[in-house]
Parts: structure tokens; C-alpha cells; sequence
């Protein structure tokens, strides 16, 4: 048994098997494979459970053993010397959105188990446990909470209000749970050494720049909001431009304003206005309301709560200016997400030490880390997809990047071991 020798002393030994992981992606892409070429395994269905079972069987002819919490998180283990100190774990998740693709949260998984297997190859004992998380429903597509599974290990969401949510035909998480034999014993807010999450990007930053590797330093913190403008009813033909109130006005001027927020709080920030509704619906009556939602990011949150604050102003202002009323109403606040700056370093000395061209880069998305930093030192390790396409069946990465990013996964957790050592 080799002693966990460092991927700085052994470079070209810190490596995955690209072929192996490769086929992985592939077969487990055949189970709910679409027309279009990407995968359909809602959470807590059938095909969530036949994919679970493909990871199982080849997690436990790895040598690992298996666990899963009340809300069928799993957790996959591999020995280490000490068994009774916390674990380093990896992982992500095996559900996918309706038309989802091959890789979302997938690559996560079974980048993870090829860390498991590239120590099986070398025969390297860590000091403590490696273990792989398989998070229940994080997509939020069927039962409509993303990050479901992370977010009640993590003590944000409640066990019972989440075991009573219901799927379109009304069947609730707590009938598949039990099923599908996903519930157990492990407890929840276990504690971890580390936790690292390896997952495509989502977006078009790393592509745009041929870097293979983004080194992830944090998640974008969002507020979606509701807006609405009240004006007054009237005929589109008798009632002169200078006498009306009208909330398309009120729009239009807020929607440049909002545009304008953006623009002055740098390039992360986001506004996205979308869903407008207008009422009465009718071509030629002056609308008496017209609403929309606002989606605002930024992975600052002072920034963010600045933000918050011109919108505010910005609509205000709209309506004033245009004799309207308004109003708005804040649906939904994720606070951002700092990852624990150790562990981005060590993230990105493996990439340096494979010599993988990299940058740090911040989260558009939500992932199950943002949940598991708040127990554990947390980061995670984004690898470029096809055109930024994800969610979207069409979702691609290559072959080589794939096993790049798997690379600085093992690079990483032996660093960490390393440390722990
Ligand atoms: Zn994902």
C-alpha cells in the first residue's frame, strides 16, 4: 500500500482514467435516454432509481459501502485509515430536468466515483474516509423545490413540509421515498473534512476563453421579484397620447432603468425582466395593470442589496413620472455563497499541477453546494459545455475535458488528504 503520495511529487500518477469515466457518462446516459439525445431521470422515479443502482453497483465493486438519510440522500464510503474522522466528500446529483442532458450533475457523480477508482488503481490509502454524495432532487422539476435533498441534510428546509410536497399527479415525495426504499439511517449535517462539487459550467464564460478548468470561488445570490403598474382603462382611439395613464409608459421606462441597474453594478451583474401580463387583454384598450417578474443576481450582497435598492427607486420613479401606481413584491431571496477560500486554492494549485489553464469563476447557477457550504468547507470545479447550453438536451462537454476536470478533482481531494494526514 503507497502512503497517499502528493500529486505534486507524482504528476503524472494524479490522474483519472479519462475512458473509463467516458463510458460511465455514456451508460448512464442510456437510462431514460431521450429522442433528442440527452436523459429524462426525474427525481424519485423509476429511472432515478435504475440510475442510483448502475452508480451502486459499480461504487460497490469499487469497495464502497452504502448509506442513505430520510430524505434518500446517498453517501457511498471508501475507508480510509481512520474511520472515525469526517470524511472528504465529493458529489452532485443523478436526477435530471424533463429534457435534461447527459452531464448536469451526472459528471459530478461518477467524476467522483473515478477518484474512488484511480485510488483503487494505485492502491492509496487516505487517512480518512472519501465518500460520494448523491443529493435527492436537485433539479426541483418534479417536486417543485431545487436542491431538495441538500437543503434538508443541510437543516434549510424541513423535513415534514418537504416529504409532503406533491408532483403534478399529486403523488408526494414521502410515498416515493418509501417505495423506492431510499430511506435510512444516516444522519443529517454529518460532519465533512471537505466538500467538492464537480460540475459543467451552465454558461459560456470558460468556452468563450478556451480555459478547461473554472475554479469556482462562489454562487451568485438572486432576488425574483413580482412588479406591477396600475393605470387607467381607455379607448385606444378617442383618448389623446397627454391624458392617459398608462403602465406600458410606466414600463417602458422602467424596463431601460432596470437595464441601466445592471449596467452600473459591473459585469455580474444580472436583471432579467420576464413573464409580462397585461390586463384587461385587449389590443385597443389602454391597459389598466401590466406585471412582470424581475430576476436580479450578483455574488455580492452588498451589491445585490444595492441593486435592490435603485430597482425600488427605478420603478417608483416610473410610475410617478407617468401618473401609474405601482407595486412589488419580493417572491424569492438566495443570499450569495462564498466558498471557503482554502479549499479554491487548493483547487486551483491541481489545476496549475496538471497544468490545466484555469480561472476562477462565480456560479450563475444554484447547486447543491451552495447548501452543504453552510456545514462544511466547500468549493467546486466547473469543466466548459458545448455553446453554454445546459438544461437543454443538447448539453455536451468533450471527452478530454471531462477527464481534465476529473483530474483536478483527485488532484484536490489529495491535497486535502494530504493536509488531513
Ligand atoms: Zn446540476
Amino acid at each position: 500500500v503507497i502512503d497517499h503520495p502528493s500529486p505534486d511529487n507524482l504528476p503524472s500518477a494524479a490522474r483519472v482514467n479519462g475512458d473509463r469515466l467516458w463510458s460511465r457518462l455514456m451508460d448512464m446516459a442510456e437510462i431514460g435516454a431521450t429522442q433528442a439525445g440527452g436523459s429524462n431521470r426525474q427525481a424519485l422515479s423509476d429511472d432515478d432509481q435504475a440510475g442510483r443502482e448502475l452508480f451502486l453497483e459499480w461504487a460497490t465493486s469499487a469497495g464502497c459501502h452504502a448509506t442513505t438519510d430520510k430524505v434518500g440522500n446517498l453517501f457511498v464510503t471508501r475507508p480510509g485509515r481512520s474511520n472515525d474522522d469526517p470524511p472528504v466528500v465529493l458529489g452532485s446529483h443523478l436526477d435530471t430536468q424533463p429534457t435534461g442532458g447527459r452531464f448536469d450533475g451526472v459528471y459530478g457523480v461518477l467524476g467522483a466515483l473515478e477518484v474512488v477508482e484511480s485510488l483503487n488503481d494505485r492502491n492509496i490509502e487516505t487517512p480518512v474516509p472519501l465518500q460520494i454524495a448523491v443529493w435527492t432532487n436537485e433539479e426541483g422539476s418534479r417536486f417543485p423545490v431545487s436542491m431538495m435533498g441538500s437543503a434538508v441534510w443541510a437543516g434549510s428546509l424541513d423535513l415534514a413540509e418537504v416529504l409532503c410536497l406533491r408532483d403534478t399527479e399529486g403523488i408526494s415525495v414521502g410515498t416515493e421515498l418509501d417505495r423506492l426504499g431510499w430511506v435510512g439511517e444516516a444522519p443529517f449535517g454529518h460532519p465533512m473534512a471537505a466538500y467538492i462539487e464537480l460540475h459543467i459550467e451552465q454558461g459560456p464564460i470558460l468556452e468563450a476563453s478556451s480555459d478547461p478548468i473554472g475554479v469556482v470561488t462562489g454562487v451568485q445570490g438572486l432576488r425574483w421579484y413580482t412588479i406591477s403598474f396600475a393605470g387607467s382603462p381607455a379607448h385606444a382611439g378617442p383618448t389623446p397620447m397627454d391624458v392617459r395613464q398608462d403602465p406600458a409608459r410606466a414600463l417602458a421606462s422602467a424596463l431601460q432603468s432596470i437595464y441601466g441597474v445592471a449596467a452600473d453594478h459591473g459585469p455580474w451583474a444580472r436583471a432579467t425582466p420576464a413573464q409580462f401580463r397585461s390586463f384587461p387583454v385587449s389590443p385597443n384598450t389602454v391597459p389598466a395593470e401590466i406585471s412582470f417578474s424581475l430576476d436580479l443576481r450578483h455574488p455580492d450582497s452588498q451589491t445585490l442589496d444595492s441593486m435592490d435598492r435603485a430597482v425600488t427607486a427605478v420603478v417608483s420613479e416610473a410610475a410617478r413620472t407617468h401618473q401609474c401606481g405601482s407595486a412589488i413584491t419580493v417572491d424569492n431571496y438566495s443570499a450569495p455563497v462564498d466558498f471557503d477560500a482554502g479549499l479554491v486554492s487548493m483547487i486551483e494549485a491541481a489545476a496549475n499541477g496538471c497544468g490545466f489553464p484555469n480561472q476562477r469563476i462565480v456560479s450563475g447557477a444554484g447547486h447543491d453546494a451552495c447548501y452543504v457550504a453552510t456545514k462544511a468547507p466547500t468549493a467546486m470545479i466547473f469543466v466548459p459545455c458545448e455553446n453554454g447550453l445546459s438544461h437543454n438536451e443538447a448539453e455536451s462537454i468533450s471527452a478530454l475535458d471531462a477527464q481534465r476536470g476529473a483530474d483536478v478533482l483527485l488532484g484536490t481531494a489529495l491535497k486535502v488528504f494530504d493536509e488531513l494526514a
